[in-house]
C-alpha cells in the first residue's frame, strides 16, 4: 500500500538513450518519473548498460551511436494506462520524437512489468513484447531482480542465460563522474 492508502503495485520501466547527451537524458528522465505528477517512486536503478544500435537496416549499427539502457524499479499507484502516460509525458519532456521507426532517441521507456499483469490492449501490452528478447532490458532487470518469476512463469534466471541474450553484444558501463574519478585514481596510484 502507498503512503495515500491506495492500492500500489512495483513495476519496472525500461529506460533507453542513444541520442545527445544520453547520461544526461537518462537522468533527467528519473527524476522527472517523479516530479511530473504523484504516484511514481523510485526504489531502485540498474547498472547502465551500452549496446551498438539495432535498427532495420544493417548498416545502422554504425551509422549511429550505441545505446545505453537502464532498468528501474518503481512503486506505482498508477494504473497501467496512467503509467504509460506518464512515460510518453516524460519522453516528451526529454525531447523525444518519432521521426524513423526503431531511430535514435533522446530517451524512450518501456514498461516492462506491472505486477505480475499480462495485458495486451490496444496502445499497450505487458509485460513488453521485447522484454525477453533483448540483452539491454534483461541484463539490467536481472541486477535488479535475480529471483523475479515472469508473469508466463519463466524464471528471469533461464532467460538471462539463453542462446538469444548470450550471443548479443553488450557491456556494462560507469557513469563520466565515475570513469572520470577512476582514472583520477589510477593516475595518483602511478
Ligand atoms: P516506442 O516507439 O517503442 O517508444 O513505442 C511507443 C508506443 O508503444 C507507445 O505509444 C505505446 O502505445 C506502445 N506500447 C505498447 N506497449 C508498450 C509498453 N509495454 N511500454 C511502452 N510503450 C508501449
Amino acid at each position: 500500500m502507498s503512503t495515500e492508502g491506495q492500492q500500489s503495485a512495483i513495476a519496472y520501466l525500461g529506460l533507453g538513450s542513444s541520442l545527445g547527451d544520453r547520461w544526461r537524458h537518462l537522468q533527467d528522465a528519473l527524476q522527472r518519473l517523479e516530479q511530473m505528477g504523484t504516484g511514481v517512486r523510485v526504489l531502485a536503478v540498474s547498472p547502465v548498460y551500452e549496446s551498438p544500435h539495432l535498427g532495420l537496416d544493417p548498416e545502422d549499427a554504425q551509422r549511429y551511436p550505441p545505446h545505453l539502457n537502464c532498468v528501474v524499479q518503481v512503486e506505482t499507484t498508477l494504473s497501467p494506462h496512467a503509467l504509460l502516460d506518464r512515460a510518453l509525458m516524460v519522453e516528451r519532456a526529454g525531447g523525444r520524437q518519432r521521426t524513423e521507426k526503431w531511430g535514435p532517441r533522446t530517451i524512450d521507456i518501456d514498461i516492462l512489468l506491472y505486477a505480475d499483469l499480462m495485458l495486451t490492449a490496444d496502445t499497450l501490452t505487458v509485460p513488453h513484447p521485447g522484454l525477453t528478447e533483448r540483452a539491454f532490458v534483461v541484463l539490467p532487470l536481472y541486477d535488479l531482480a535475480p529471483e523475479l518469476t515472469l508473469p508466463d512463469g519463466r524464471l528471469l534466471a533461464c532467460v538471462v542465460r539463453s542462446d538469444r541474450i548470450c550471443q548479443q553484444r553488450i557491456w556494462r558501463v560507469n557513469p563520466p563522474d565515475v570513469a572520470v574519478a577512476t582514472a583520477q585514481r589510477r593516475e595518483a596510484e602511478r
